[in-house]
């Protein structure tokens, strides 16, 4: 009789979870930019390289489809992937106004206080010394 139950839930198991309902991916519910210093590795697991160009990647998602722009791994700099509706001039992308806008939003915004960069008027990120185009610099050099 237990045996039997087993095997049950054993085929039902099987059922309800066929091979190709095991490709779960997690584009959909990702926004269109997505830091990925921290996850690199588990990101790109399951992507499709289409092509490559300087420091950066072409990946579809081998589950749905979803293109995306990532760069390539380095541990220095801070890694990015963006959601592309098609693979038509990805490599040329300018995206620094796009993590600007990540940046300025993770930090919830702008501070009272003006940038520390000699010259510049601009409001500082909050928490930060300097505003999000010094910041961004920062980040690049
Ligand atoms: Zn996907
Ligand atoms: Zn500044």
């Amino acid at each position: 009789m237990l045996a039997e139950r087993r095997w049950d839930f054993h085929l039902y198991i099987r059922e309800d979870r066929p091979w190709s309902g095991t490709m779960v991916c997690s584009c959909s519910s990702q926004r269109a930019l997505v830091e990925i210093s921290q996850n690199y590795t588990e990101f790109v697991a399951g992507m499709r390289c289409l092509d490559t160009g300087d420091w950066i990647k072409l990946l579809q998602c081998a589950a749905c489809g979803q293109l995306w722009r990532t760069d390539e791994w380095d541990k220095y700099q801070p890694l990015y992937a963006l959601k592309l509706k098609s693979s038509e001039g990805w490599k040329s992308i300018d995206m620094a106004p796009l993590i600007k806008e990540g940046l300025l939003e993770k930090h919830g915004g702008v501070d009272a206080a003006i940038c520390l960069k000699q010259g510049c008027t601009q409001h500082s990120l909050k928490g930060r010394a300097f505003c999000v185009d010094h910041f961004y610099e920062g980040l690049q050099s």
